[in-house]
């Protein structure tokens, strides 16, 4: 990105996006609270899934950003699908060998296989290096015994990347991945507010190889926190598409709408409430922008400040934009198949993962206090 202005190719990949999300969202609405596997496989068809794995490795954050954008604004069981897709696989892409890149990440691409990014526990959500699920060593390998709950795509999953214990501290948390089927996995969905797949696993003794370790053994954290560095900007890009998605509705419906003789945009407190989320929509799409080229740029120092700035105030936004078009629509947006209905239930989730609003104001504030950020 350069002087604020999405270049023709990204403004392109955006529309594109747009495009594919309005073709696959029928198929999209079917069964959203299970791992379609057809979505994710038409994903493939359209090259969305390649562009999120280059060949090399070296994902775009912006073009990440941009295809959830995209895809949000018509279709956010079909962005959901495409999010997980990258969020499972990607520790193995950062951090994994070139055998396990090459064993795991081709059937993923083609959307024959569904990775999913097992982190959180009952006992540690927030505070993730709180985890409990432990590692023992067994000969040349390990066992994992231990819960993770609120795992996207589990327990439908065909690989977990599983986040461990193998010591003390940070420094002692260890990444896996595990394949569905192995001896020990079981698991268990869960129902949300809105529907996604989602679960419960539960390990009971499960045998990795070393091989099977994400990096080095002690560097699990590390491989989290830099996936969810990549992610974190995407999920603002997810909430912005929502918000815009919404805007567009609460506009098309205030300039048509009549009362007292006349169209409801004309009210003041109408346009004023469409003007505000115009504001913030266009503020929160610049910063998940430029938390994106930061890490394209592989501007580090910047971008745990940048992200959390990009999220936090993205996932308010859509919040506020939704709640907003509902109001403007009246009671037609609370019907339960409208558009404006379905995005109410959406749009909280994100203000919870990859860290809670609060925890991206403690990451701001701790930033903002060394002198990092803002730069
Ligand atoms: C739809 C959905 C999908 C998810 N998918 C995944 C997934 O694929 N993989 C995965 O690993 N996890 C996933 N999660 C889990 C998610 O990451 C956690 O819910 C999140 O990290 C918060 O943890 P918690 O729910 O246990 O809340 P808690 O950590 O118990 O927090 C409860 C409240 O306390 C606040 N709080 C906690 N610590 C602090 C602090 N230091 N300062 C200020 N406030 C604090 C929180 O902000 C929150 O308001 C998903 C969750 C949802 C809702």
């Amino acid at each position: 990105m350069e002087q604020f202005e999405l270049s023709a190719e990204s403004r392109r990949l955006l529309e594109e996006a747009q495009s594919i999300g309005d073709e696959l969202a029928p198929l999209a609405a079917k069964d959203p609270g299970s791992v379609n596997r057809s979505l994710i496989a038409g994903l493939a068809e359209h090259g969305l899934l390649g562009r999120l794995f280059p060949p090399g490795g070296g994902v775009s954050a912006l073009d990440l950003c941009l295809i959830r954008q995209g895809l949000a604004r018509s279709s956010t069981h079909a962005e959901t699908a495409f999010a997980m897709q990258g969020l499972g696989a990607y520790p193995i892409v950062q951090s994994g060998s070139a055998d396990m890149v090459a064993r795991f990440i081709p059937a993923v691409v083609r959307g024959e296989w569904v990775p999913a990014f097992a982190l959180t526990e009952p006992g540690a959500g927030s505070d993730a290096a709180a985890l409990e699920l432990e590692a023992t060593k067994d000969g040349d390998g390990f066992r994992l015994t231990g819960e993770k709950a609120y795992i996207s795509n589990a327990p439908e999953a065909d690989l977990y990347t599983v986040f461990a214990r193998t010591g003390e501290g940070r420094g002692g948390i260890s990444a896996f991945v595990v394949a569905a089927g192995a001896k020990g996995l079981s698991g268990q969905k869960l129902a949300m507010m809105s529907p996604h797949p989602i679960g419960r696993i539960a390990l009971d003794g499960v045998r990795v190889e070393r091989s099977d370790l994400i990096g080095s053994e002690g560097e699990g954290f590390a491989v989290a926190m830099k996936t969810l560095d990549l992610f974190r900007p995407s999920v603002g890009a997810f909430a912005v598409g929502m918000a815009e998605a919404a805007r567009e509705v609460a506009l098309a419906h205030a300039r048509e709408r009549e009362a007292f003789g006349q169209p409801i945009v004309r009210f003041q407190a109408v346009s004023h409430l469409l003007a505000n989320m115009a504001v913030e929509i266009e503020a929160a799409r610049m910063l998940v922008y430029r938390a994106a080229a930061a890490h394209d740029q592989g501007k580090r120092d910047l971008l745990t400040g940048l992200a959390a700035t990009a999220k936090v105030f993205a996932t308010e936004t859509a919040q506020r934009a939704v709640d907003g078009a509902i109001q403007i629509l009246g009671a037609r947006g609370l019907e339960e198949d409208h558009l404006l209905s379905h995005l109410y239930q959406e749009v909280r989730a994100p203000r919870i993962y990859e860290g809670t609003s609060e925890i991206q104001r403690n990451l701001i504030a701790r930033e903002l206090t060394a002198g990092r950020w803002p730069r």
